[in-house]
């Protein structure tokens, strides 16, 4: 038998590829359901873990049985059971997005070291665009946690797996760093990325702030853009806020015809542009750049 059939034989019988997705499936709708409550709370600097849920509308306490992911919601047809005011589509969305993600971060990763890693690096990416989106912040609460969790996944993921995961490292590996040992490239990756980052998202804003004398983005997108670039790495990152400011254009622009202003004043929460970024470059990232650079080879 070859070896590559009998790896992956050997990988069927240790874990069915449709457990693994509904595994991964399971657990996002969870994550998801807890994020909802993070989103909500974490801006208003309640606690995100007492009390349990209350409805919005009659503040009757939702039972655990009533707070099952997309289920409950499902089976009591996006109604409170007390006072049968409808609840919002954005709890299930949100479920059943992180959902989706987790399932396709679970299909490109396999099952490794990395997906954890991945895993809740995606969940707090989630968090930032759903509380932008809802609260126009960025809370410090998930992005200064984030750049030590990326700084801790680029040292403890090449240990783990004893290989060049990170997307940037084959890049840094060769040249003055060529014969250092992996997490000193790693960890310089890490440095490079959060420069990268940052430091492009600072200088946007500081641009702007010239130019037009109005401050254009708080601090906060610079600090999601440390953690990032921390861990995505210095190519994953510029294309981050290139689709960033590609998506987020287009969104203003349309947004702008629509209502017939020509005011470029008008705010967009950027983190929601730069987390659909970093997402869809955690999965076609490599192979996009890729693309990219094999033209000018
Ligand atoms: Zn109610």
């Amino acid at each position: 038998m070859l070896d590559s059939q009998f790896l992956a034989l050997q990988n069927t019988t240790l874990l069915p590829p449709a457990f693994g997705y509904t595994s991964a499936g399971i657990l996002g709708a969870i994550i998801g359901s807890f994020l909802n409550v993070v989103i909500h709370r974490l801006p208003l600097e309640e606690s995100i873990v007492f009390p349990n849920s209350k409805c919005p509308s009659c503040g009757a306490v939702i039972s655990f049985y009533d707070n099952v992911p997309l289920l409950s919601y499902l089976i009591l047809r996006g109604k409170c059971r007390g006072c049968r005011k409808h609840i919002s589509a954005r709890y299930p969305a949100v479920e059943l997005l992180t959902a989706c993600v987790f399932v396709a971060i679970a299909w490109h990763d396999g099952l490794g070291w990395a997906l954890p890693f991945d895993l809740i690096f995606a969940a707090a990416l989630l968090a930032l665009v759903f509380i932008d989106a809802e609260h126009m912040i960025l809370p410090n609460a998930i992005t200064y946690p984030g750049i030590v969790f990326a700084v801790v996944a680029r040292l403890a993921i090449p240990f783990l797996t004893g290989t060049l995961h990170f997307d940037d490292l084959p890049s840094l590996a060769t040249g003055v760093l060529a014969t250092s040992p992996i997490w000193v490239i790693s960890l310089a990756g890490a440095f490079l990325g959060a420069l990268i980052g940052g430091g492009s998202l600072w200088l946007m804003g500081w641009t702007w702030e010239k130019l037009r004398g109005v401050e254009a983005m708080g601090l906060g997108d610079v600090k999601m853009m440390f953690m990032v670039g921390a861990y995505m790495g210095w190519r994953l990152t510029i294309l981050t806020i290139f689709i960033g400011v590609l998506s987020g254009s287009i969104i203003g622009i349309l947004l702008m015809a629509r209502q017939g202003k020509r005011d470029m004043q008008m705010l967009l929460p950027f983190g929601i542009f730069l987390g659909i970024g970093a997402i869809a470059s955690l999965f076609v990232g490599s192979q996009l750049v890729e693309m990219y650079v094999g033209q000018f080879r």
